[in-house]
């Protein structure tokens, strides 16, 4: 695994607490497998303090893929590829959260 350094950098810029090096040898990686729908393995290294995501696109169809084989997130519909409207329902629920959450912060701040 020490290959795949891909074109894709997944750095966050500034979360670094004590502004790491950039070149990764420094700080403790892991590497996240996905599996998608259709079996593809797509293999994520994060920095081990980053927060990994629930999901992640195939790199192969761009199904979502999850971090557990044995339970895939589901597409919608049959379609390959995801459909922006597919985004949107991915995104619904963590949308309504944001806005409980906001709720309760306007709550705390006497805003309502
Ligand atoms: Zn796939």
């Amino acid at each position: 695994m020490a290959q795949g350094r891909g074109g894709i950098r997944g750095a966050r810029i500034g979360s670094g607490p004590m502004g790491e090096s950039e070149r990764g040898e420094l700080a403790p990686r892991t590497a996240v497998s996905f599996w998608c729908g259709n079996g593809h393995r797509t293999q994520i290294t994060f920095a081990v303090e980053a927060a990994v995501p629930p999901t992640w696109d195939c790199r192969n169809c761009g199904l979502p893929a999850g971090p557990d084989p044995d339970d895939v997130p589901v597409a919608q519909g049959s379609a390959p590829y995801r459909t922006h409207l597919g985004y949107v329902r991915q995104r619904r629920s963590q949308e309504d959260g944001e806005i409980l959450l906001n709720e309760a912060l306007a709550k705390l701040r006497g805003t309502i």
